[in-house]
């Protein structure tokens, strides 16, 4: 057989439309001429078979793009306009009919292929009634001749039409198929991706709801014992709804097709609804029950026997286990015991189904937690830490607005960082007097559910940041015991936000982040400690080393200058000597602290040895780093040190190296350096001088 590609069936397509399109049309073109036709009903027939021919394209086109909705609104045009013409042209004269009968037959062919089946009659009854009246002007042998050939056309398209149909149908369900295996495999995927959205509430509905099928299953199991084992007439479980005024049927065996499943069936009236009122047995012995009595039926059933028994679950009533029967008295009392003995089972399939649940979503949600906290300790700044948990949040909490707030080292509560935020409200500074200070100070977790009903006194950030269209804010502050570092996860909805459940997770995984942020804090304090003086505070000599490589490759890759100078306290010993060690310690930390105000951001301050200091300079030249060191003189000696029992003065001595005029190499622009020191020590102190002024 030949295969149907996409090509084949389009060349198909076409070819059949244009053969018969030219055949007819050449054929009742020459009949019309020859018939003679006035001009005008020529005019009107090829206008009408130019128009028709346009609808007919265009519908084809649409099928081609595979586009169904503009097809059909397409279809409907052109079924408005096959009565339009028609009208028309009997308007006219009847004789024009002629062009038109075999687009008739097209129509027909096309309307039986494509569009539905009234559409196909209406044009089938055309037809018919267009031979009818052809019969008037035409001889019979010529119309019999071309209603033959034009069914065979229509027989044509009818085939092609299935056939392209079928395919179409087939492709569809392929395609659905192979999107359920995709979604398939992107929840599998995903689960594993995502595992806290496994928190969410709708995915403990859905574990529920699984757990829920194995103890429906488990049910039609007690239900088929019964049948087996007693033959009623009907055994059925019955689960009431929470609102404890219907019961709806879990599942039945019964010898009658009208019992009401998937309604809800009421409890005001009717035995199940008795035994659910009084929590009892009901045994009916010669029963003449209505169709109100016994409801779970659709209509009038004639039981003369009925047999049911509450189900329990946490003491109270769940569900109603029955049978009933058409004979009078036929449950004995082995009956009933079996039926109880049913009920305690299914109360135990009922348990089951809930520990199942439970300790599947307790997993589920351990491992949930245990991965997100996972990820958390991962992050080691602290930036790091708060960016990492709120893009772990988000997609769980799906919030429209969220930040983190946090204090800084210099005390102040600031925003640190944001997500959903039209504008950058980044680094803006928390009132002492707003919400998230009160949460913070309270030590509580704020859920304001109206936020947006009232006109608010107190900001949630500050007086000057407005946030509007908020339904439900929550503020949980984060808390870090040991540090004095507090601060706060805001979270703005407008729609009703977390549940209760979801909530409390949430406070959860915060309670998870203070314990991030207090490792962030701690590796920043060590950090800290690698890198810096205990006493001064100034960066420490590996340190020292470590930039000065860094910066001298730097400035061989890009040709950019710095300078070096080495600091010396002038007779230091003597204030030692003098005042003791820890006056001493002082003044070494106020000339550190001197130093280390006098430098830019960028320049690097070091503890070089015991009362020694180098300042990295980049981008300095030699003459302005003597500049800066003048400077820096002047001000060491116009500091006066104030300590107990007295005040003292300090004078400092330095030397000047420069990249790369001075050397290309460490080693020598320190020895430069220190050369400088020690003629400025040799030559008087409290001086600078800069390789090349000494010979
Ligand atoms: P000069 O002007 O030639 O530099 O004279 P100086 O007395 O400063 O001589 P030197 O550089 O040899 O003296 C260094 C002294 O600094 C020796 C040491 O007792 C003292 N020192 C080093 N580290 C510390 C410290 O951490 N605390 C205190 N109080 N003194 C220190
Ligand atoms: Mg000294
Ligand atoms: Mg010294």
């Amino acid at each position: 057989m030949i295969e149907i590609t996409q090509k084949n069936k389009k060349i198909i397509k076409y070819l059949t439309l244009v053969i018969s399109l030219i055949y007819t049309f050449s054929l009742k073109f020459d009949a019309g001429l020859s018939g003679g036709l006035t001009r005008y009903q020529i005019f009107f027939s090829a206008l009408a078979a130019v128009l028709i021919i346009i609808l007919l394209a265009g519908d084809l086109y649409f099928f081609i793009r595979d586009d169904e909705k503009n097809r059909k609104s397409f279809d409907r045009s052109l079924f408005t306009g096959g009565w339009l013409f028609l009208l028309i042209t009997l308007f006219f004269n009847i004789k024009s009919l002629q062009v038109l009968e075999p687009v008739f037959h097209i129509y027909l062919s096309l309307a039986f292929t494509f569009l539905n089946i009234y559409v196909a009659f209406f044009y089938f009854i055309l037809s018919v009634a267009y031979n009818y009246l052809a019969y008037v002007y035409i001889p019979w042998e010529r119309a019999y001749f071309n209603f033959l050939s034009f069914t065979t056309f229509a027989v044509l398209f009818s085939a092609m039409g299935y056939l392209l149909r079928k395919e179409r149908s087939e492709k569809k369900e392929y395609k659905s198929k192979l999107k359920d295996i995709k979604e398939g495999a992107k929840r599998i995927f995903k689960e594993e991706e995502d595992a806290i959205l496994a928190l969410k509430t709708e995915k403990r509905e859905e574990s529920f709801s699984h757990s829920y099928k194995i103890f429906e299953e488990r049910i039609f199991d007690i239900l088929e014992r019964i049948k087996n084992f007693l033959d009623p007439y009907t055994v059925c479980f019955v689960k009431i709804k929470d609102d404890g005024k219907y019961y709806r049927i879990v599942d039945a065996i019964s010898e009658n097709e009208y019992l009401r499943y998937n309604e809800d069936i009421s409890l005001e009236q009717g035995v199940v609804g008795w035994i659910y009122k009084y929590a009892k047995e009901l045994n009916l012995k010669d029963y003449k029950g209505s169709k109100d009595s016994l409801n779970y039926y659709d209509r009038y059933v004639p039981v003369k026997s009925f047999l049911g028994v509450p189900v329990y679950l946490n003491e109270t009533v769940f569900g109603v286990l029955f049978i009933d029967a058409l004979e009078s008295d036929i449950f004995t009392r082995e009956t009933e015991n079996i039926i109880r003995i049913s009920a305690t089972q299914i109360e135990d399939a009922i348990q089951n189904a809930r520990l199942f649940q439970q300790v599947n979503q307790q997993s589920k949600e351990f491992k949930a937690l245990y991965d997100a906290s996972k990820v958390m300790l991962s992050y080691v700044k602290l930036s790091e830490t708060l960016e990492g948990f709120l893009e772990l949040l988000t997609p769980f909490v799906n919030p429209s607005y969220a930040f983190i707030s946090f204090k800084d080292e210099e005390g102040f509560q600031k925003v640190v960082i944001q997500k959903g935020f039209p504008g950058d409200i980044s680094g803006l500074t928390i009132s002492e007097e707003s919400l998230i200070s009160w949460s913070i100070n309270h030590k509580t977790v704020l859920d304001i559910k109206d936020y947006g009903d009232k006109k608010r006194k107190v900001p949630l950030i500050n007086e000057d940041v407005k946030i509007k269209n908020i339904d439900r804010l929550i503020v949980i502050p984060i808390l870090i015991e040991r540090e004095d570092r507090q601060g706060a996860l805001v979270l703005c909805f407008k729609d009703n936000g977390p549940t209760e459940y979801e909530k409390n997770l949430i406070e959860i995984l915060t309670n998870q982040l203070t314990i991030s942020i207090a490792k962030a804090l701690y590796v920043e304090k060590i950090d800290l400690m690698a890198t810096t003086d205990g006493l001064t505070g100034v960066y420490n000599h590996r340190y020292f080393q470590e930039r000065f490589t860094e910066l001298l490759e730097k400035g061989k890759r890009y040709n950019e200058t710095f300078s070096l100078i080495l600091l010396d306290i002038d007779f230091f010993k003597k204030v030692n000597d003098n005042y003791g060690h820890p006056v001493g310690d002082l003044v070494l930390k106020k000339v550190s602290q001197t130093v280390k105000n006098g430098a830019r951001k960028i320049d690097i301050v070091a503890r070089y040895g015991g009362e020694e200091f180098a300042v990295i300079l980049p981008q300095i030249s030699k003459d302005n780093a003597y500049k800066f060191a003048e400077r820096l003189r002047k001000e060491i000696s116009e500091l006066t040190i104030v300590f107990e029992g007295g005040r003292l003065n300090v004078t400092v001595s330095m030397g000047i190296a420069t990249f790369p005029e001075d050397g290309n190499e460490k080693a020598e622009l320190i020895e430069k350096a220190d050369n400088c020191l020690y003629e400025a020590k040799r030559s008087g102190r409290n001086r600078v001088v800069k390789a090349g002024d000494i010979k």
